[in-house]
């Protein structure tokens, strides 16, 4: 296999990385993603709250701070652009106690006036008005008007497909394995053998980041895994709003919400582990939420999970997010210990790493011309006809399922088209129309899927960018 060489490569497909290679794809650069796993956002991005938070309870100073206020400039364009499933319902810190009413007042709206976000102090029964199912209990709310839901994986996928139609490779199902020093740059070695040199890279690899870090000799950090696990209800909750309880010193606290696709999200816990894998639930978890949730919303025992799931943040050492070349090799920039805010941070994180390239040296030119919109479809014509049904449950046509092989990001696994379209998300769970998309799936790409569940459909993962416009 003859080395490859690249500007600039970022290592993790997961929102960050893929913002920050959306970002670098509007220049003349060569560049690249390179993601582990067979598809963008397998890692935190796809398991989160989907907060669109406006850092109104960041540290000020910090750095997460610094990129959410970038941030809450970029996500309306952004949110156009990439056609994001988006509800700007706002949210309300409920006070429970007099206790959680004076930190309200001495901590977060001090907090909120100096990261430049606008906050609101309701009374009960305004807060009960607009959220009926709130505890009687309360005393009143901070409303945070700019906080919105988002759908992470959509913003993920989207970012990632509009970098791969300005040329960027999107390397996927191909770890890096190890680093090496290069007088061209660094030498990145993937799991198959394939060798890039890239005079810099970016390290966007979410929990993984501090052993990528270690491959030049940077142990200036390290990542501990806190896990988060969730329930999801389609109970009709009678909230408006996004109903956050006073932080705890571990986490942002158990809340609930409403989600893009419909029904509601309860949770997350705040578990730290040793194990960066380990997304389980567990019976002690479930209880946690449950009992979280409960002093908000006292009903919330009674709802009905249709599904319980988790995700695992990283959590930095420095206490903050790191973005700065590397100590060790100013030719790696870090994008790392991107803890609870990660989705929301994402677009000014990619402007901060941009700027930090360009310290690094790095010389950009703008393109003449390049892609910032996602088109509706893709495909031939008869792709984007409905077709019969493939997926009775949730209504998934053929045409549907056709039109996500043919984005620039294409699925390789049922997972990743389950993403796409919601197929197979229904009551049977994809028993009735897994063998017809795995049909489809042969028709479109005229690979016989070797794997037929979520794993892999084939082995050859690497969706070369095509011509820059
Ligand atoms: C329970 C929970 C709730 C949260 N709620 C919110 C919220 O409401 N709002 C919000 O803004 N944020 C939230 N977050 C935080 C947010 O999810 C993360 O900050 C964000 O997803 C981090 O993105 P990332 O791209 O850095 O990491 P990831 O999404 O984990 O991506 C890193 C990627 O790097 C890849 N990788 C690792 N090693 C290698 C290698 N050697 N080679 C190639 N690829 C590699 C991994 O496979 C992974 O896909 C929450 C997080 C959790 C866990």
């Amino acid at each position: 296999m003859p080395t490859k060489t690249k500007d600039v490569v970022v290592i993790g497909g997961g929102i960050v990385g893929t913002a920050i290679l959306r970002k670098l794809s509007f220049y003349r650069l060569d560049i690249a993603l390179i993601e582990k796993q067979p598809d963008v956002c397998e890692g935190a991005s796809k398991a989160n709250s989907g907060i669109i938070h406006t850092g109104f309870d960041a540290k000020p100073g910090s750095v997460e701070a610094e990129c959410l206020k970038l941030s809450r400039d970029l996500w309306p364009q952004l949110i156009e652009d990439c056609k994001i499933p988006y509800i700007p319902c706002g949210a309300v810190m409920v006070a429970t106690s007099e206790e959680e009413k004076q930190i309200i007042e001495n901590t977060y709206i001090p907090n909120a006036e100096a990261n430049g976000v606008e906050v609101e102090w309701i009374g009960k029964d305004e807060l009960l008005e607009m959220n009926p199912a709130v505890t009687p209990n309360a005393l009143g709310g901070l409303v945070v008007p700019g906080e919105a839901l988002c759908d992470p994986f959509w913003a993920t996928r989207s970012f990632a497909e509009i970098a791969a139609m300005n040329g960027a490779e999107v390397i996927l199902g191909n770890g890096v394995r190890h680093i090496e020093r290069h007088p061209e740059g660094l030498k990145l070695i993937l799991a198959d053998g394939q060798e890039i040199v890239s005079r810099y890279v970016v390290n966007a690899a979410g929990l993984w980041a501090d052993e990528i870090a270690a491959m030049i000799g940077d142990n200036s950090f390290t990542l501990t895994p806190r896990k988060g696990q969730f329930i999801l209800t389609e109970e009709q909750v009678p909230i408006s709003q996004i109903i956050l309880p006073v932080p705890t010193r571990k986490s942002k606290g158990i809340l609930i919400s409403p989600v893009v696709f419909g029904g509601f999200l309860l949770g997350p816990t705040a578990e730290d582990q040793e194990d960066k894998w380990d997304r389980s639930t567990t019976p002690e978890g479930i209880e946690a939420v449950l009992s979280g949730v409960e002093k908000l919303i006292p009903e919330a025992r009674n709802y009905e999970s249709i599904r319980q799931f988790a995700g695992v943040r990283a959590v930095c050492s420095e206490g903050d997010f790191i973005i700065r070349p590397s100590a060790a090799d100013r030719r790696m920039v870090l994008a790392v210990g991107i803890r609870s805010t990660g989705v929301s941070a994402s677009p000014g994180i990619a402007e901060m790493v941009f700027g930090q390239l360009q310290e690094a040296g790095l010389e950009a030119e703008l393109r003449d011309s390049y892609v910032t919109e996602i088109p509706e479809l893709f495909g031939e014509a008869n792709e984007q006809e409905v077709g019969e049904i493939v997926c009775l449950c949730r209504s998934i046509s053929r045409g549907e399922i056709m039109n996500a092989m043919s984005r620039p990001i294409a699925p390789f696994t049922i997972d990743a088209i389950k993403r796409r379209t919601g197929a197979t998300l229904g009551e049977c769970q994809g028993n009735c129309c897994i063998p017809k998309i795995l049909d489809l799936y042969e028709e479109k790409t005229g690979v016989k899927p070797s794997q037929p569940l979520k794993g892999l459909l084939q082995s050859n993962l690497a969706h070369q960018g095509g011509t820059p416009t």
